[in-house]
């Protein structure tokens, strides 16, 4: 699965693009509104993280043409516009979400995964970790091309171990995508999932850790 950048402000695009790759999402990266409109035309792309204000053009334009040829690309649309008008114009042009900068990079990790879940979006993608498989579309994992079974809720954890890999997960993070608003979590819940989903990796002989940062959250590395 492969995700479109695009954003002229260069720092900004290449922290997008790493914070991405790193959140398991392969990524193009383009500066301007004509390389864009190529690119859309020529590559399948999984979504578009698309900024308004581009050096030749702007980005309502491009995405009104993407809607015009009946593309259902899911779009995010990123700017610094925050107004109410500017919020209502994007999405009545086709955007399927709006950001304004400056966000939280881990909102838009979670907006894009909303976004790639919708019906008929491709998160027919896999994330892969040493010899651990997980595929995001059928949610099963696989240990060196075998099937194994996890819970649901092991596998919510795996998932985003997974997605950031070699990144912390907070505890918090671990803890909304399990419960979502729920209240009265048991204060150990977490450590309870985690410490299961650890146990049957290494059981099945899949070569990663799962680390316990203290006071931080989770981190999930290869086992070399
Ligand atoms: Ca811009």
């Amino acid at each position: 699965m492969r995700l479109l950048i695009v954003e002229d402000n260069v720092e900004l695009a290449e922290l997008l693009a790493k914070g991405l790759q790193t959140a398991g999402f392969e990524n193009d990266v383009l500066f301007t509104a004509s390389d864009a409109r190529a690119a859309l035309t020529a590559t399948r792309y999984a979504a578009v993280i698309l900024d308004l204000g581009l050096p030749d053009g702007d980005g309502l334009s491009i995405l009104r043409e993407i809607r015009h040829r009946n593309d259902p690309i899911p779009v995010l649309v990123l700017t610094a516009r925050g107004s109410v008008d500017d919020r209502v114009g994007g999405l009545r042009s086709g955007a399927d979400d709006y950001l304004v900068k400056p966000f939280a990079f881990e909102e838009l990790v979670a907006r894009l995964q909303a976004l790639l879940r919708r019906p008929g979006q491709l998160l027919g993608s896999s994330l892969h970790v040493a010899n651990l498989v997980f595929d995001t579309e059928s949610r099963q994992a696989f240990i060196d091309d075998k099937p194994h079974i996890f819970s649901a809720r092991e596998v919510a954890v795996l998932e985003i171990l997974m997605r950031c890999q070699g990144r912390v997960v907070s505890k918090r993070q671990v803890e909304d995508q399990l419960f979502g608003f729920a209240e009265n979590i048991a204060s150990n819940a977490i450590e309870v999932y985690i410490h299961r989903l650890r146990k049957q990796l290494a059981d099945c002989g899949a070569r990663v850790q799962i680390h316990t940062m203290r006071g931080v959250g989770y981190i999930m590395t290869e086992n070399k």
